[in-house]
């Protein structure tokens, strides 16, 4: 049984560029639920850094709060991030297709849309025109993602942001 919910249009394979990746078996719509992750909530202070596939396993889901996936690994496990992504959160556990998405394509969330601390982060290769290149815990300040996300933002940071506009 696994903890997670995949969308049956979608797979996770190999990605050609190493790694794992979530790609479309089919055509999704906009507006789609894609994912839903299951897991455990630990607190920060409880979070270890060492343990295998921290990154693949630990999403922050609040002020504080992290979502741990199941120790075995599972196809939700391998979305990627993408600064041009084709998926935005829906609460704080689900992703669903911001636009139309074509078969073969793969499946990408800007990781600004959920992470609110420097656990994550990373250079990024993905090499689109609006590109990065690093990814940080501070990426959802921007007030350009602010506009090209709204309402895809990870509920806690949605908060945050409507904290900052007033
Ligand atoms: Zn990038």
């Amino acid at each position: 049984m696994t903890s997670s919910y995949l969308n049956p249009k979608c797979e996770a394979r190999e990605h050609p560029q190493g790694g794992c990746g979530v790609f479309a078996r089919e055509r999704i719509a906009k507006g789609e639920l894609v994912s839903l992750w299951g897991g455990k909530i630990v607190r920060k202070e409880d979070l270890d850094p060492s343990m295998p596939r921290f990154t693949q396993r630990v999403l922050q889901v609040d002020e504080e709060l992290y979502l741990l996936t199941a120790e075995e690994k599972e196809p939700n496990d391998c979305f990627n991030h993408s600064c041009e992504p084709n998926l935005g959160f829906t609460g704080q556990i689900g992703l669903v297709a911001m636009r139309d998405i074509e078969t073969g394509e793969e499946l990408t969330f800007d990781y600004a849309m959920s992470d609110g601390e420097p656990y994550d982060e990373f250079d990024c290769l993905c090499g689109l025109a609006d590109c990065r290149r690093k990814v940080t815990g501070n990426d959802w300040k921007l007030p350009e993602l602010w506009q090209k996300y709204d309402g895809f933002f990870s509920s806690y940071l949605a908060r945050r942001i409507e904290k900052l506009r007033r």
